[in-house]
């Protein structure tokens, strides 16, 4: 059953996060839904800008569709993940989707920022040389704005992003950037937004953390409990949380893969999160590793298969195990009833 980001938010906060997984095919939707399944989770499934372009936005659409068929006792919700303006009314006007993220961190935080920014504001594309009119129109706040009233308007959530997290986004090249609670606060008054994804210390891809002496490794708690305080009752969302296990890819590149000096969020960190405030945990990273690991030991310990379901059936299940597991470290595992229910009251 396809729900609100919003509903799902409202059982969640202070108790537990919610993980919300990039799906980009066929074998990784079964193995999400038998996962979140198996541990009994809510979950958020999400597509990127990327993942709608990877073959047709339609043929994911439709596989979401048909897992909600074939799973009914399933609860979950529909998010477009890092959009652009276009992109976010694309999937508002479409009816399919429960949630949208609005991704303008790269844009000044405002007019008057867009206006006093060194080179001048920047144009609807995000490049230098626009005009006073470009100020007004492209800024954090003002595209949010816009998303945020038109998404209203058919009962859709909005997240929207402040501050940079580090990594590669599929549009933002970041360094990271801690969020500013008081900038949260203003920002959320002034945007309209129904969640924010906050710079906390995460990164996108698999290179989180560099451990270097005297820098502390982990998440930035005092800017969760900071936020918390100023805006009580606001879900946060964290970008870029996957935990990229050693183990897992020490086994990749035993297996002939070449992945370097990668490392992620520590676990125990994002359980944390989950009792303050934080509701959505986006994790696509550990799922891609998952992918890659189960393929590479199988072309080389299996080399004279040749059929695609040897290799697509124990990745759905080695999908599915490690989604259930974090459902597990999340606390979104065994809630899936209490959901049901508080759904049925509302
Ligand atoms: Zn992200």
């Amino acid at each position: 059953m396809i729900v609100t980001t919003t509903k799902l938010f409202k059982c969640a906060y202070g108790k537990y996060a919610i993980g919300a997984y990039n799906i980009n095919n066929l074998e990784q939707t079964v193995g999400l839904f038998r996962g979140c399944l198996d541990s009994k989770a809510p979950f958020i499934l999400q597509f990127s800008q990327g993942a709608r372009k990877y073959t047709d936005k339609l043929f994911l659409e439709a596989i979401v569709r048909a897992a909600d068929q074939v799973y009914p006792e399933a609860i979950f919700a529909v998010h477009l993940d890092h959009g652009d303006e276009a992109t976010c009314y694309d999937c508002i006007d479409s009816g399919f989707y429960s949630s949208v993220m609005i991704d303008a961190s790269h844009f000044p935080f405002d007019e008057k920022a867009a206006l006093a920014q060194e080179g001048g504001p920047l144009d609807k594309n995000g490049k230098p040389g626009g005009t006073k009119e470009d100020a007004r129109l492209y800024n954090n706040i003002a595209i949010t704005r816009r998303v945020a009233d038109r998404a209203h308007a058919k009962g859709i959530s909005v997240e929207a992003e402040l501050g940079q997290l580090g990594g590669v986004e599929e549009h933002v090249v970041g360094t990271v950037k801690l969020t500013n609670p008081a900038e949260a606060k203003d920002f959320v008054t002034r945007s309209g937004c129904d969640s924010l994804a906050v710079a906390i210390g995460t990164s996108h891809g698999a290179f989180k953390f560099k451990a270097e002496p005297g820098k502390k490794l982990g998440l930035h708690f005092e800017v969760v409990t900071e936020i918390k305080k100023l805006l009580p009752g606001f879900p946060m969302v964290l970008h870029g949380s996957s935990s990229v296990p050693k183990s897992e890819v020490d086994r990749i590149n035993a297996a002939g893969g070449k992945i370097k000096d990668s490392s992620g969020v520590p676990e125990e960190d994002l359980a944390k999160a989950g009792k303050m405030g934080v509701c959505k945990v986006n994790i696509d990273t550990d799922g891609r590793l998952v992918w890659t690991r189960v393929h590479r030991e199988l072309f080389r310990d299996m080399p004279e298969k040749f059929d695609l379901r040897d290799f697509g059936k124990p990745f759905i299940a080695e999908y599915a195990k490690m989604i259930a597991g974090k459902n597990q470290m999340l606390g979104s595992a065994g809630h899936l009833e209490e959901v049901r229910a508080a759904l049925k009251k509302a």
